[in-house]
């Protein structure tokens, strides 16, 4: 088994599921200490400077730069340690096996059914007979998202040990916890981190590259309802349910999550409740394009002011508040793009197209990347992310290795501020 296997089965077999639930503390979840710990080990075994495990499981290192290339800025690195909540994620049993081509049994569920893959489901199994793929044993997710991008990490400073000629600057990596639910490595130090610019490690199929994510806002609206007796209510109700209802009929119906896909961007009703006297209803929206964005809070705002007008009191209050902002913004700055540009040649190199695509959500790059630290997101080769029918070929997690250590070297010499951002991007 390659170095990169072997650790990348070790990492999914440490049960490391965040919680949503006690969001309120990071980390979320104690077992996500359990990785943070062999990471630090890892880390330390293989001689990495300045291992840090925090009161939070934050886990940073630094690894420093080949023979002259001590003056360059430091590249960084991020991957998250928690799997997600939504499937079950404890224990793990990481499997390898053989695809032979049509219908793949993982194993039998918790519910006793049989969890497969196919081409049917997954296209892209199609080439991939003969390949070996960790998957879980069906039991439960495997986690891949993100173990896979941490086993990168470290395979890839095991290169570096193994040969000290392949040229690289100093290096920064951080390992951060509560990925899943939001957290966006709001604690981590940036100024010990380091790191001019670098990538998150948590992306889909191998040359899946990306740099635009959503721009993200909540919206709150509470109704505030008068309850009295529904005999004598004529003209005296106001039933803060109906009116919450009321608010939702004047939102384009088209815009939902489960109607939009590429760059279209959509309201969410993520949760509702409510009674005669009071009910709430959280939203959140989603646009690549800030403007969108502003243009949909602004509508919201106007259906809150036409319910209240129709009750001719104000029944409905609405808060909005912005989460993330869109990693382009920040990252296709002319003084950023070699981070794309250098992507591209790092993938070349290995012989894989790469391939834009724009995320339907966030990453922890969204928050970084507008704090100092510009990141774009690299293929983590994980596919079916979230569930029991999880998988990571092989082949690709190996050849992420070489992309790494090709794209450590494109930054082993002076970067160019104002290379033309991405000027052959396919589209
Ligand atoms: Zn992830």
């Amino acid at each position: 088994m390659s170095d990169v296997v072997d650790r990348f089965v070790r990492y999914c077999a440490v049960a490391s599921q965040s919680n949503p639930l006690t969001s309120d503390r990071v980390p979320s979840t104690d077992c996500q200490f359990a990785m943070a710990q062999m990471l630090a080990d890892d880390l330390r075994e293989l001689g990495a400077l300045d291992v840090r495990l925090d009161q939070h499981a934050y886990v940073t290192a630094h690894w420093p730069a080949s023979e002259g290339c001590e003056n360059l800025p430091t590249l960084g690195f991020c991957c998250h340690i928690d799997t997600a909540w939504q499937s079950w994620g404890d224990p793990v049993h990481p499997q390898i096996r053989r695809y032979e081509g049509g219908r793949l049994v993982i194993g039998t569920g918790r519910d006793g059914r049989e969890v497969w893959v196919s081409p049917e489901t997954n296209p892209q199994l199609g080439h991939m007979v003969g390949w070996d793929l960790v998957t879980s044993d069906g039991t439960s997710l495997l986690g891949g998202d993100d173990k896979a991008g941490v086993a990168m990490c470290l395979a890839l400073l095991s290169r570096l040990k193994d040969d000290p000629t392949l040229p690289h600057p100093r290096l920064a990596f951080a390992f951060v916890p509560d990925e899943e639910i939001g957290h966006g490595a709001a604690l981590l130090d940036l100024e010990e981190f380091g790191a001019a610019w670098g990538y998150t490690i948590d992306g889909g199929p191998l040359g899946e590259f990306c740099y635009e994510t959503f721009n993200a806002a909540e919206a709150l609206v509470r109704a505030h309802g008068l309850s009295v007796h529904t005999g004598t209510a004529k003209g005296v109700m106001i039933n803060a349910s109906e009116a919450i209802m009321r608010f939702h009929q004047l939102l384009p119906a088209s815009e939902r999550p489960e109607y939009t896909e590429g760059y279209e961007g959509f309201y969410f009703l993520e949760r509702m409740e409510g009674s005669c006297e009071e009910a709430l209803a959280d939203y959140i929206i989603r646009d690549h394009d800030q403007a969108k964005v502003e243009a949909r809070k602004q509508l919201m705002r106007a259906a809150a002011n036409l319910v209240n007008q129709q009750y001719g009191s104000e029944v409905l209050t609405i808060e909005i508040r912005d989460q993330y902002h869109n990693l382009a913004d920040v990252v296709a700055l002319p003084e950023n793009a070699h981070l794309i540009d250098n992507a591209r040649k790092a993938f070349a190199a290995i012989g894989q197209e790469m391939a834009y695509v724009p995320m339907r959500g966030g990453t922890d790059g969204s928050q970084l990347s507008f704090r100092g630290f510009p990141c774009a997101n690299l293929s983590a080769c994980y596919y079916n992310a979230h569930g029991v029918r999880e998988f990571v070929p092989i082949p690709e997690l190996e050849a992420m290795v070489d992309m790494l250590v090709r794209l450590v070297a494109l930054y082993a010499v002076p970067q160019d501020a104002g290379c033309a951002p991405c000027s052959d991007r396919g589209e």
